[in-house]
């Protein structure tokens, strides 16, 4: 089976792993600031690491102080962390469709579902293309609202010359084993606002405040430390920063050999009457995360069959959140969402990922086409 996703681990990997293995610390020892370095070189941004792309959400909706009863603006195509982590603070969960062809959240539909309580319009990098940022930020500046950006899929992706992780007011990325570059589980938000980002941190550290200035307690002695809010402990051990700062090494190489088979796949596949291929504006240089092509609805199904049953893994991303049962009891119109629907019910991802041989690659072409004799 040729997997959709699939981690890339080599030696220099395992060789660093087992340095900080034999290393003094196993939790948090220097590869932890080393890692959140590297992190910045690529986001742009100071960054804090934890342990996954969940984790980082959550320490940023903890970051803009999301309330119960506040409201956050979000796409249906996305995975479901996306909000949950916001609901788990109460919030309610607003969604705004997508466009029909990036599957981004549109900010014209933002702009619809704005009100009095929203607190923050979170956009999802979609396969690795960068949201409408600029446009987004414009509506969260004239609403006096954050602008939060799931980069899940876009690490290391640029729009409009800026890096992904200086865009929004904080930004999240996932290092899960399909991701760009992976930590096995782990994840980190980033921000050029120091101190939504020493919110988040503190967050992800159980709320752990170690400097003296800040102290709500005097003079209680050198092992003080105290907490004026609470948090968790999302932090991403050393072992873990080690596979991240090797992964890090291999960014660009990675990039490039992603675009290289979505080049393929596009000049390959863009004849065929009954796919559409995947879309890039201009002003954008995506990280590809997948492949998302889109065939007909009512053939999806037997695509995927097919695809499956001669050894190719493709996957659906994603079900719109609001279709959950999680959901059921918002009573959600699935026809205000037309693009959501119509691109969950056409979308397949093909494998995409460093591991794959060009044999691999004119296979999958090959299979892809197939398909049409038995349309026909
Ligand atoms: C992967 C992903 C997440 C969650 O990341 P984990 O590291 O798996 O917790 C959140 N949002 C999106 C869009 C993702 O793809």
């Amino acid at each position: 089976m040729i997997p959709y996703g699939r981690h890339k681990v080599d030696e220099r990997d395992i060789d660093f792993v087992v340095k900080a293995l034999k290393s003094d610390w196993l939790s948090t020892g220097p590869l932890v600031e080393n890692f959140e370095n590297e992190i910045e070189k690529v986001s742009g941004a100071p960054a804090v690491s934890v342990t996954s792309g969940t984790a980082a959400l959550h320490c940023a909706y903890a970051a803009i102080e999301l309330n119960p009863g506040d409201e956050i603006i979000t796409p249906p195509i996305t995975f479901i962390a996306t909000q949950a982590t916001a609901a788990l603070f109460g919030a309610k969960i607003v969604f705004a469709d997508v466009f029909k062809d990036t599957a981004n959240i549109d900010p014209k539909s933002v702009k619809d579902a704005i009100s009095s309580k929203t607190k923050a319009i979170v956009a999802v990098d979609y396969a690795g293309h960068p949201a409408d940022m600029k446009e987004l930020r414009e509506i969260a500046d004239k609403y006096k609202v954050f602008l939060i950006e799931d980069a899940s899929h876009s690490f290391g992706s640029i729009y409009r010359g800026k890096k992904v992780g200086t865009l929004a007011d904080i930004t999240t990325f996932s290092f899960y084993p399909t991701k760009n570059i992976t930590t096995g589980e782990g994840g980190a938000v980033c921000s050029l606002n120091l101190d939504l980002l020493d919110k988040a941190r503190k967050f992800s550290r159980q709320g752990l405040i170690r400097d003296p200035d800040k102290f709500k307690i005097r003079n209680e002695g050198p092992w003080h430390q105290e907490v004026h809010n609470f948090g968790l402990n999302y932090r991403l051990p050393d072992i873990l920063c080690a596979l991240g700062i090797s992964q890090i090494n291999k960014l660009n190489e990675f990039k490039l050999g992603r675009q290289k088979i979505f080049d393929f796949y596009s000049s390959q596949l863009s004849d065929l009457s009954w796919l559409k291929c995947p879309v890039r504006r201009d002003y954008v240089e995506p990280f590809w995360h997948l492949y998302p092509v889109r065939v007909r609805s009512d053939l999806r199904e037997r695509f995927t069959t097919f695809l499956k049953g001669a050894g190719i893994g493709v996957q659906v991303n994603y079900l719109p959140v609001y279709s959950h049962p999680v959901f059921s009891d918002m009573k959600i119109d699935k026809r205000l969402f037309p693009n959501s629907e119509s691109f969950y019910s056409s979308e397949v991802s093909l494998p995409l990922h460093n591991n794959l041989t060009q044999e691999q690659l004119d296979f999958v072409v090959a299979k892809v086409k197939d398909f049409e004799r038995v349309i026909i």
